[in-house]
């Protein structure tokens, strides 16, 4: 069986591998799902992991299979598998659990364990293949009239995890009733988040570089949000013209615009971090002005990795809800698809070189 893998720790080592035919008998208890491949995305992760910046083979291979946004129809079930059947369109979460307490109640997100399972990412292979087992704990099932858009699940899992994080912090208020969120960065996370603070009645300020029109500040205005460009409006404007934020939703990963949305967020607000850079770079901050705003501010912010399946599971509503309320608009995030695990090369090349991409998606089976 073909599936798309790299060497970990050497550089654009992307090639196609042959796996073995997974089966229903591999997940022991007779809890296994077997699933056709239908479509997978790709990412920054992705990204990096070809440029052998992260990544690991799980133990006995030397090559690591790609790919943790997925999208397929179960071929498949073991005995002991209840809530799934052959035919069902399906996503899998991407961690796997360690041994940390949090691991032990299913909130394997929250790990403290150092080294961490993801599948396609560090230690277990992914999904760039034909087919796949797992366990039913990780396999979420999708409605088929979701199928088209299904594949955008597991980065809708992530923003529904820092959403649903920020939520459970701000318990502290007693009542929080948020008005004003921004979100920066406005990418396939920018905008899932965007469009997530809107299902939950927020007004939202998206702000990205580039100026308008694009494609992502057309899709940030269909959603009744408001596009800025840093370049004309930088964050610390936009929190005084259209704050102050209760929330603000950081997804561009660098470190500068982080320690800004200290600076920019409002009184009592709560700054959800989901970008990193994997760089080291330095940079300098007005830390006493941004200390001062934090104490006397009552503010909170929090890092966010990963996602588990209940946001999965969140992420089936937002999305049946998003289509009742934005027909058509998440099928406008897929716009780069690739037909076939054999043109890897050209997934890489839209991934890395083609600025207007909002999602890059291998077309692996027909559904
Ligand atoms: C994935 C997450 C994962 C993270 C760190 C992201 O691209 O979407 O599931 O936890 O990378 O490996
Ligand atoms: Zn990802």
């Amino acid at each position: 069986m073909k599936a798309v893998a790299v060497f970990p720790g050497k550089p654009d080592s992307m090639h196609l591998a042959d796996l073995p035919e997974p089966a229903v008998e591999d997940v022991p208890d007779g809890r296994g799902v077997l699933v056709e491949v239908l479509r997978v995305g790709v990412d920054g992760t992705d990204k990096e992991i070809n440029a052998a910046e992260y990544g690991a083979a799980p133990p006995g291979y030397d090559f690591l299979v790609t790919g943790h946004e997925s999208f397929g129809r179960v071929l498949e079930v073991g005995p002991n598998v209840r809530d799934l059947e052959p035919g069902d369109y399906v996503t899998a979460t991407v961690r796997r659990p360690g041994g940390s307490i949090y691991d032990r109640i299913g909130v394997y997100d929250m790990t403290t364990d150092e080294t961490y399972y993801e599948r396609g990412i560090n230690l277990l292979h992914g999904y760039l293949t034909e087919r796949y087992v797992d366990d039913a704990e990780y396999i979420v099932g999708v409605p088929a009239a979701l199928k088209e858009i299904g594949v955008l699940l597991e980065p809708l899992s992530i923003v529904e995890k820092g959403i649903e994080q920020a939520y459970e912090i701000q318990r502290r208020l007693k009542v929080w009733r948020p008005v004003h969120a921004a979100v920066i960065g406005s990418g396939t996370l920018g905008l899932l988040a965007t469009l997530v603070l809107r299902l939950r009645g927020l007004e939202v300020t998206t702000l990205a570089r580039t100026e308008p029109p694009t494609l992502n500040s057309e899709l940030v205005e269909a959603l009744g949000a408001r596009y800025e460009s840093t370049r004309e409006l930088p964050l610390l404007q936009a929190a005084d013209r259209y704050g102050p934020f209760d929330v603000i939703f950081e997804a561009t990963g660098a470190s500068s615009v982080a320690f800004e949305g200290m600076e920019a967020l409002g009184r009592n607000g709560v700054l959800v971090l989901t970008g990193i850079s994997g760089g080291d770079q330095e940079i300098e901050v007005p830390g006493d002005r941004i200390l001062l705003g934090f104490v006397l501010g009552n503010k909170v912010a929090v890092g966010t990795v990963n996602a588990n399946r209940a946001h999965f599971e969140s992420g089936v509503w937002d999305m049946a809800l998003a289509e009742a309320r934005y027909p058509g608009w998440l099928e406008r995030l897929l716009t780069h698809p690739v037909r076939g695990l054999e043109s890897y090369g050209e997934m890489m090349r839209l991934l890395t070189e083609e600025k207007r991409a909002i999602k890059v998606f291998v077309e692996v089976g027909s559904s």
